[in-house]
């Protein structure tokens, strides 16, 4: 795999491009701030932004994205149906509801954002029909575990396209990516800055220095030359450019293996075995 830029892209089991990193906007405010964070990375060259119903900002991710210059089917928009509305009725309305709200007549990836019990396959079927009729151009989940996907696969006409799942340092997600990997399964890192913390650990800090770069961009580099999608958030210009200078350098074997050796699983969010929400 070679990364040379923004625009460089990973190819889903069905053919459609997937950008290798792009912009995540949990936490980034509806209005002003997404709408700066949005058009400062589409104008810095990333073309994939990942938003989701239950961040409340797809209104204002889709008028950055109208007012970016940059013509829609360049851009990769993904969003997520929202537990309460898990079903397959309510997912096909909920799926609506967003398109309104983005203001846009597809996206490019929908996702399952939890695996909630008893309901996700009805979910699934939901998005099998919006895939089938062509108001979307990928289908997948996130936080599904093997287990997960081992029940949605038994059933699903169409396996998913994506996996997006908490993956960074202290949660690498070993058997996860095996398995994705086994069945086509692209899979795509969120948190992959543990927030932030990837700061504070000294390994990565001791890498940083190394290669001259910041320790975000040692895990961002990481997670691209383990086959991994990404997505860090930041709504501040030169963290966005930050994030996105990691197509200049290349981790040595060694250094990759020290990274997956910081691995301690553990979460900075809810275990998708055990959530209530
Ligand atoms: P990240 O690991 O991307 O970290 C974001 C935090 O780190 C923010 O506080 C940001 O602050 C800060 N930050 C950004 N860049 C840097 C940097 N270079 N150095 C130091 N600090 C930095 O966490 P997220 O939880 O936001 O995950 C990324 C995306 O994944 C989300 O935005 C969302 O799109 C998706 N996601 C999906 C989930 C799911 O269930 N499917 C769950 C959680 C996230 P600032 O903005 O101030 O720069």
């Amino acid at each position: 795999m070679t990364f040379k830029s923004l625009s460089d892209s990973t190819v889903l089991s069905n053919g459609v491009k997937m950008p290798w990193l792009g912009l995540g906007v949990y936490k980034a405010k509806e209005g002003e701030e997404v709408e700066f964070a949005v058009k400062t990375a589409i104008r810095l060259g990333y073309r994939s932004i990942d938003t989701a119903a239950v961040y409340g900002n797809e209104t204002g991710v889709g008028k950055a994205v109208r007012e970016s210059g940059v013509p829609r089917e360049e851009l990769f928009i993904t969003t997520k149906v929202w537990n309460s509305d898990q079903g397959y009725d309510s997912t096909l309305k909920a799926f609506e509801a967003s398109l309104e709200r983005l203001g846009m007549d597809y996206v490019d990836l929908y996702l399952i954002h939890w695996p909630v019990k008893g309901k996700y396959k009805e979910t699934w079927k939901a998005l099998e029909k919006l895939y089938k009729e062509g108001r979307v151009r990928a289908i997948g989940v996130s936080n599904f575990q093997t287990h997960h996907l081992d029940d949605l696969l038994q059933d699903a006409e169409i396996n998913p396209m994506v996996n997006q799942v908490e993956l960074h340092p202290w949660l690498t997600q070993k058997e996860l990516r095996e398995y994705c990997s086994r069945h086509h399964i692209v899979l795509e890192a969120w948190s992959p800055l543990m927030r932030g913390k990837v700061t504070e650990v000294p390994e990565i800090v001791r890498l940083a220095e190394k290669y001259g770069k910041t320790p975000a961009q040692i895990v961002l580099r990481w997670n691209l030359q383990i086959g991994v999608v990404t997505i860090p958030k930041s709504v501040r210009e030169h963290r966005i450019r930050e994030n996105a200078d990691v197509f200049d350098f290349h981790l040595s074997e060694e250094d990759v293996a020290i990274l997956e050796g910081l691995n301690r699983n553990h979460r900075t969010g809810p275990d998708p075995d055990n959530f209530n929400f």
